[in-house]
């Protein structure tokens, strides 16, 4: 059985230039400002978008947790085909066209929508989850030891 989102790479190569624009525009990205994101849709309101979505469709009988674990997992080999075999790509991916950016977009949105999903279901609270987790990577990695080092915490002495 298929599962959707309604994001399937299919519709990729429609209005990408119009969107990827837009964005730019929208968020202020310069050429020397950084990169951010807008402040909405929040996780909250993806989830309730993908929920609304799916009830529309009928399509929560096919969402359980191991099927939006898998359907992630789809998602993300697609995010790698896009890179795969490029070579290491610069910041910013400059030497990609507007198609090729939106469809990186695209996939990388069904990334998100398939882990925002699988989080609701097996009902972790995504956002403070990722409040926690920082913390935790914050005592595992002080910036003080770790500074410029790529070295995994088991590796670090006191
Ligand atoms: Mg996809």
């Amino acid at each position: 059985m298929a599962l959707h989102n309604g994001t399937g790479s299919k519709l990729t190569k429609t209005n990408g230039e119009t969107t990827s624009q837009q964005h730019a525009a929208s968020n202020g990205h310069g050429e020397n400002n950084p990169f951010t994101f807008a402040s909405e849709p929040t996780l909250e309101g993806i989830r309730r978008m993908q929920a609304e979505f799916t009830d529309e469709r009928n399509w929560n009988q096919f969402h359980q947790p191991r099927n939006l674990l898998l359907a992630l997992v789809g998602e993300v080999g697609e995010v790698a085909e896009l890179f795969q075999w490029r070579g290491e790509v610069a910041e910013g991916l400059p030497d990609w066209t507007e198609p090729e950016r939106e469809h990186l977009a695209q996939e990388l949105s069904d990334v998100l929508i398939y882990l925002v999903e699988l989080a609701e279901k097996c009902h972790v609270d995504l956002p403070q989850a990722v409040l926690r987790k920082m913390a935790l990577n914050r005592l595992k990695y002080p910036a003080s030891k770790v500074h410029g080092s790529a070295k995994k915490y088991t590796e670090y002495k006191d």
